[in-house]
C-alpha cells in the first residue's frame, strides 16, 4: 500500500478538505496512474451532498481522470509506462454477465459496476476517485487518451463526453437529425459539439440567453431561453431526439412537447426527485422517454478516437485543488464554462 494526497468530503454539509488516502499495490493486472487532471462532474456534487442517498465518507470524488502510467503489473498487456491514460466512472464489473461480455459494463447485471469512488472493490476496500495524486486501476478499465487530445481538456470526456456520445450513437444521430439539448453545462456543451460533429442540426434550450453566443459558437443552429414561455410554442414537435442534461427536476409536461412524433426524450440528468410525466405528454405524439448511463469501455475508447479525429474536447476552466469548494458552488449556480478541471500536480507532490 502507498499513501497519496487527496481532497475528500467527510459529510454532506462540510467543505472538502485535504487529506491522505491509501492506494493498493500494483497487482498483476493493474496499472498505476499519476493523475494529471480530474474534471468536476455534477454527479460528484450530487454524491457528496447525499442527493442520491448516504455515501460512504470520507469520500474522494472524481471520475473524469486523465494522467500518465507510472507502473504496470507483471501481466499487463494493454499499457506501458509513460502512456497517456484515462479512467471514467467505473473501475471494475463482474466481467461474466451478458452486459459485460457485450462491452456494456455500465449495465453489469452480475455484481454491478464498481464505481470509481464510494464503491467496494474486489479487495474489500472502498474505492476513492480522481481528486488525488494517483490511482491504481485494472488495465481493462482504463482508456488510451490519443495524442491529439490535451489531457486537461480530455478529462471531461471520460464522463460528460461518453454520457452524451452514447445516446447520440444509440439513436443513430447523423445528418438530418434534429437534436435538442436541454442545459448548457458540462454534459450539455459536449452534447452540442458531438451532435454537430455527427452532422445533426442542434438546438439548445437554456434557462436564459446568457450563454447564447457560446452555444452558437459550439455549432448550435438555434438557442432558446426556457424562461420565455414562447420557446415551448416555437419548438413544439421539433425534435427527433432531446437530451436532457439538467441536474434539477424540470416540469416535464412542458419539455416533452418539443419532441416530434415517434421521437425520444433521453434523460441524462439525475436529479434528486422522481420524474413526473403527465400521460398525455407521451400519449399524444407516441413519444418515448428513455434514459442512458455513461458508456462501456469499448464505446468510451471509440468516443476518444472520434474526438481526436474531429478535434472535439471540453471547454474548461483549470483550477487548483483548494478551489474545489468554490467550484462546487459555481456549478450549482450554473456558473461554469463549461467544466472545472482540477490540476492535481500539487497533490502528486504530497
Ligand atoms: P452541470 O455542468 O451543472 O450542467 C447542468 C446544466 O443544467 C446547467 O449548466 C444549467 O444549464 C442546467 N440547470 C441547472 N439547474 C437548473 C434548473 N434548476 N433548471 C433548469 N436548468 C438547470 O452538470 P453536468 O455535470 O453536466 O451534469 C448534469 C446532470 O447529469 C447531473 O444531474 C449529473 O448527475 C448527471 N449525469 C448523468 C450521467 C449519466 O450517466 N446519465 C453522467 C454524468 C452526469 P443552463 O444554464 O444552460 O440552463
Ligand atoms: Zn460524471
Ligand atoms: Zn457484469
Amino acid at each position: 500500500m502507498s499513501t497519496v494526497t487527496a481532497y475528500a468530503a467527510t459529510s454532506s454539509t462540510e467543505p472538502l478538505t485535504k487529506t491522505t488516502i491509501t492506494r493498493r499495490d500494483t497487482g498483476p493486472h493493474d496499472i498505476r496512474i499519476a493523475i494529471s487532471f480530474a474534471g468536476i462532474c455534477h454527479s460528484d456534487i450530487h454524491t457528496v451532498r447525499a442527493d442520491w442517498g448516504q455515501p460512504r465518507y470520507p469520500l474522494v470524488p472524481g471520475h473524469e481522470i486523465a494522467g500518465i502510467v507510472t507502473e504496470i503489473g507483471s501481466s499487463v498487456t494493454r499499457f506501458t509506462v509513460g502512456d497517456r491514460v484515462g479512467v471514467g466512472c467505473f473501475v471494475d464489473s463482474c466481467r461474466e454477465c451478458d452486459d459485460c461480455k457485450a462491452g456494456l459494463q455500465q449495465y453489469c447485471t452480475g455484481s454491478g459496476m464498481t464505481g470509481t469512488y464510494g464503491a467496494v472493490g474486489r479487495d474489500g476496500q472502498i474505492t476513492q476517485g480522481g481528486y488525488s495524486g494517483s490511482i491504481v486501476v485494472d488495465e481493462n478499465y482504463a482508456l488510451h487518451i490519443p495524442d491529439a487530445l490535451a489531457l486537461d481538456a480530455a478529462a471531461p470526456l471520460l464522463c460528460a463526453g461518453i454520457t452524451t456520445y452514447s445516446p447520440l450513437r444509440h439513436w443513430k444521430v447523423g445528418p438530418g437529425s434534429r437534436v435538442g439539448v436541454i442545459g448548457l453545462g458540462g454534459l450539455g456543451h459536449l452534447a452540442v459539439k458531438l451532435a454537430v460533429t455527427m452532422g445533426a442540426e442542434v438546438t439548445v434550450l437554456s434557462q436564459s440567453l446568457k450563454k447564447m453566443e457560446d452555444g452558437l459558437r459550439l455549432g448550435a443552429k438555434s438557442y432558446h431561453a426556457t424562461n420565455d414561455a414562447d420557446t415551448f410554442t416555437t419548438l413544439r414537435n421539433s425534435f427527433d431526439i432531446v437530451l436532457n442534461t439538467v441536474s434539477a427536476n424540470l416540469d416535464l409536461g412542458r419539455y416533452l412537447t418539443i419532441v416530434d412524433r415517434d421521437g425520444v426524450f433521453v434523460e441524462l440528468g439525475a436529479p434528486e426527485n422522481p420524474l413526473v410525466v403527465p400521460p398525455f405528454s407521451i400519449i399524444g405524439m407516441r413519444r418515448s422517454i428513455s434514459g442512458s448511463m455513461i458508456g462501456g469501455i469499448p464505446e468510451t475508447q471509440e468516443m476518444l478516437e472520434f474526438c481526436a479525429a474531429h478535434g472535439v474536447t471540453s471547454e474548461i476552466e483549470v483550477i487548483e485543488p483548494d478551489y474545489i469548494n468554490e467550484a462546487y458552488e459555481r456549478v450549482i449556480a450554473s456558473d461554469v464554462r463549461y467544466r472545472f478541471v482540477i490540476d492535481t500536480e500539487s497533490l502528486r507532490r504530497g
